[in-house]
């Protein structure tokens, strides 16, 4: 048998698909959806992660308005940055791609983003909306997560569900979403002392350690949900998740593989949360 493998490049195109619908809807009431990209230095995978969020967002019909600033910027001026595209009107999302240089507080530059045009969900202001079971805009990759289990009819009610990975833009959000949709949740994390003996009870399998292949087959259990976060670039330049995918794949009852699972999700949420946004504000 093996796993139904979710494909969520092509699951992405379909979210894409419905959002450019929502999208032109919106521009037909002269409010065309925009996402303000900011960019400092030039680091060449955050210019790849850039360049494909913006392909998405001319997909979805979403202005973009490209921010690109010197590695050399300074934090007043990235804040100034901020500060404008938080009063400019057409612009609905704001995305900070990360990492920023070392002299800058990713911190304080993402506190600094208008709650309602924080498509990426990072704001204290948007995870404790989350924590209290009403998101503002949801973080993109937890609920790419999610959206992937539903359309893929993977029963969450009543199941254990086990997230590897506790950072504040996956692991504990994702943790939140499950349970939100009664999931029975545990965290793990690199203090747990037997990750195996917990992975194996698990119905769902959140994987966002970063630690490539670290999930063996011995660590899953027959017929559970796989989703592999994790995006590990390997010696010869492939990617590869946090899942040895072929053996797992041989036992799950659902697997997403890497790339082409979780990433191009993330990317359809950023736009879906750019969607909703400019929806809110057209009321
Ligand atoms: P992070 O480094 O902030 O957090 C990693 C978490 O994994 C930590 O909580 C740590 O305790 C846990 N961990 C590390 N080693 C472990 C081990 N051996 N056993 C158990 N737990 C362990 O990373 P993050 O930002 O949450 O990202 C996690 C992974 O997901 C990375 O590979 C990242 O590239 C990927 N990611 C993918 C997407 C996507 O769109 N697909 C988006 C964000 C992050």
């Amino acid at each position: 048998m093996g796993a139904i493998v979710i494909d969520g490049a092509a699951m992405a195109r379909q979210i894409l698909g419905e959002q450019r619908d929502a999208a032109l809807r919106l521009a037909a009431l002269g409010r065309v959806p925009g996402l303000a990209v900011v960019l400092v230095g030039d680091d060449p995978a955050s210019a790849v992660y850039v360049r494909a969020k913006e392909r998405a967002c001319h997909e979805a019909g979403v202005r973009t308005f490209d921010y690109r600033l010197p590695s050399t910027a300074t934090e007043a001026e990235l804040l100034q940055v901020i500060d404008t595209l938080n009063g400019d009107p057409q612009v609905h999302g704001i995305l900070v791609q990360l990492p920023l240089p070392a002299h800058i507080g990713a911190d304080s530059v993402l506190q600094r983003i208008d709650p309602a045009k924080d498509v990426d969900g990072f704001t204290w202001r948007s995870l404790g909306a989350l924590l209290d079971g009403h998101a503002l805009l949801a973080p993109c990759t937890p609920s790419g997560c999610m959206l992937m289990l539903e359309r893929s009819g993977v029963p969450v009610a009543g199941r254990h569900a086990v997230v590897i990975g506790r950072s504040s833009i996956v692991g504990k959000p994702a943790a939140l979403m499950l349970l939100e949709r009664d999931a029975t949740v545990t965290i793990c994390h690199s203090r747990t002392p037997d990750l195996a003996a917990v992975t194996r009870e698990a119905d769902i399998l959140v994987c966002a350690a970063g630690r490539p292949r670290m999930i063996a087959v011995d660590m899953v259990k027959p017929g559970a949900a796989v989703i592999d976060v994790g995006i590990n670039r390997m010696q010869n330049g492939k990617l590869c998740g946090d899942v040895d995918y072929d053996a797992v794949r041989a036992k799950a009852g659902w697997i997403t593989p890497v790339p082409g699972g979780v990433g191009p999700m993330t990317v359809a949420m950023v736009i879906a949360n750019v969607i909703t946004a400019a929806g809110r504000r057209a009321g």
